[in-house]
C-alpha cells in the first residue's frame, strides 16, 4: 500500500469540530487507497496550559516529570482523532511515543530521534488498520522515561515518520494555506509558492518564518522527504499548499525566493579585544559553554592601535536572540575576570533586527547584495551588520525600519509576481 503521513497542527486539532474535519482530510485520502500515518499536536493552546501547570508547581522542576505533563495534551488528541476515525467507519487507533516506540535521547525536553522501529505499526496495518494515529512531539528515552522533542516538535516527528516510513509525502496541516515570498501581515504583495527547496526553507525556517519547525526541514532534508504545507481550513486537493522539496524537482527559480525577518536580535560589540591568536576562540568558547546562540559574527579590522593598549587591538561584533543578552554579558563578564579575555566595554544594542532575502538563485546569479543595498539605501535605511551565505544574505538593521525593509526588499526583488 502506499503510504502518507499526515500531520495536524494544534489549531487544526482545537476542537471536537475541527478534529471532525481533519478525520475528513484523513478519509479522503484513505479512500484514494493510501494507508496513513496521522501525527497530531495537542489542541492549541493546550501545550502552553500544560507548562505553566508545571512552572507553578515547581520553579526547578524535573525535566523528565515535565516531558510527563506536556507530552500528556499529544495524548488526548492522537485518541480523540482514532476515536473519530473509527466514527466514521475507519479501522484506527491511537499510538502514544511508547507504544511505537519512538525511541530518543534522554534529553528531555528537548529530545533527539535515535530509531522508530516500524514493526509494530506494521502488524497493524497488515491486519487491516487503515490509520496510525500517532502521538506528535514525544518519545522514550532508554531509561524507560517519556521525552519531548522542543516546542513545535510535532513537524519534526511527522517528518520522522515520513522517512521512516518511506511515505510517498508528508503533508503538514496547518492554519496558513502555504509558504509566502515573506509574511503576508508585513507585506500585502506577499505570495503563496508552489514550490521551495529544502535549503530555501531551512533558511527561512530558521530566519523567523515560522512555518516550519527547523529540525523538521533539517530532517526532510537529509532523507529527501517531499513536504507539502497546506491549509486544514481549505478545501485541498494534490495541488494544494506549497511543496518543500529537492531543487532538482523546481523548474526555474528566482534569484531571490523569500524574504525573512527576525524581530528577536540584538548586537552586541566588545570594544577592543586584544589582536592575537586565540581571541575569537577565547570570546566564543564561553558563549557556547554558556548556552548562547549566537548568530552573526563580524571581527572589525585588525591591527589599529589605541594610546592604553600595548599591543594590537580590534572590535568584535555578534548577534544573539535578545532573551540571551545578559546571558551573554555574564559569559564575557567572567571570561573576562578568569584572564581569559580582555575588553574596554561590552555594548549591547538590543533594537535591532535582522532581515534577510534568501534563494537557490543566488548561486549563479551576479549583483544580489547590491540590488538589497541599493532597496534599503532608497528607504534611507542604515545597515550595522552584514552577513552573506551562498543562498542567503542578511542584515542587521534598527527594528523600527524592520517592516519597512521588508517591504522595500519584496519590491526590489519582485516577488509578487511569479
Ligand atoms: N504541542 C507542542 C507545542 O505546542 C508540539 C507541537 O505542536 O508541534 O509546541
Ligand atoms: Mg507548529
Amino acid at each position: 500500500m502506499p503510504l502518507l503521513v499526515m500531520k495536524f497542527g494544534g489549531t487544526s486539532v482545537a476542537d471536537l469540530a475541527r478534529i471532525e474535519n481533519a478525520a475528513k482530510k484523513v478519509q479522503a485520502e484513505v479512500a484514494r487507497g493510501y494507508d496513513v500515518i496521522v501525527i497530531v499536536s495537542a489542541m492549541s493552546g493546550e501545550t502552553n496550559r500544560l507548562v505553566g501547570y508545571v512552572e507553578g508547581t515547581s520553579k526547578l522542576y524535573d525535566a523528565r516529570e515535565y516531558d510527563a505533563v506536556v507530552a500528556s495534551g499529544e495524548n488526548v488528541t492522537a485518541g480523540l482523532m482514532a476515536l473519530r476515525l473509527q466514527e466514521m467507519g475507519i479501522p484506527a487507533r491511537s499510538w502514544q511515543g511508547w507504544q511505537v516506540p519512538i525511541n530518543t535521547t534522554s534529553a528531555h525536553g528537548s529530545a533527539r530521534f535515535i530509531d522508530i522501529p516500524r514493526a509494530n505499526i506494521d502488524a497493524k496495518f497488515a491486519e487491516g488498520f487503515k490509520v496510525a494515529v500517532v502521538a506528535g512531539f514525544q518519545g522514550l528515552s532508554a531509561e524507560g522515561r517519556v521525552t519531548t522533542l522542543g516546542r513545535g516538535g510535532s513537524d519534526t516527528t511527522a517528518v520522522a515518520f515520513a522517512a521512516a516510513f518511506g511515505a510517498e509525502r508528508c503533508d503538514i496541516y496547518t492554519d496558513v494555506d502555504g509558504v509566502y515570498t515573506t509574511d503576508p501581515r508585513i507585506s500585502s504583495k506577499a505570495r503563496k509558492l508552489d514550490k521551495i527547496a529544502f535549503e530555501e526553507m531551512l533558511e527561512l525556517a530558521s530566519l523567523g518564518a515560522k512555518v516550519l519547525q527547523t529540525r523538521s526541514v533539517e530532517l526532510a532534508m537529509r532523507y529527501k522527504v517531499r513536504l507539502r504545507v497546506l491549509s486544514s481550513f481549505e478545501d485541498t486537493d494534490e495541488n494544494s499548499g506549497t511543496l518543500v522539496c529537492d531543487e532538482d524537482e523546481i523548474m526555474e527559480s528566482k534569484v531571490v525566493s523569500g524574504v525573512a525577518y527576525s524581530r528577536d536580535e540584538a548586537k552586541m560589540t566588545l570594544v577592543t579585544v586584544e589582536d592575537r591568536p586565540g581571541v575569537a576562540s577565547a570570546i566564543f568558547g564561553p558563549l557556547a559553554d554558556a548556552g548562547v546562540n549566537v548568530d552573526m559574527i563580524v571581527q572589525n579590522i585588525s591591527e589599529k592601535n589605541y594610546g592604553n593598549h600595548s599591543g594590537a587591538v580590534t572590535d568584535m561584533t555578534f548577534s544573539v536572540p535578545t532573551n540571551q543578552v545578559a546571558r551573554a554579558q555574564k559569559a564575557m563578564e567572567d571570561a573576562r575576570a578568569a584572564g581569559l579575555i580582555n575588553y574596554d566595554e561590552l555594548i549591547a544594542d538590543t533594537d535591532v533586527a535582522k532581515v534577510s532575502v534568501v534563494g537557490i538563485g543566488m548561486r549563479s546569479q551576479v549583483g544580489v547584495a547590491a540590488r538589497m543595498f541599493k532597496a534599503l539605501a532608497a528607504e534611507n535605511i542604515n545597515i550595522k551588520v552584514i552577513a552573506t551565505s551562498e543562498i542567503k544574505i542578511s542584515v542587521l538593521i534598527d527594528r523600527r525600519y524592520m517592516e519597512l525593509a521588508v517591504q522595500a526588499l519584496h519590491d526590489s526583488f519582485e516577488l509578487d509576481k511569479a
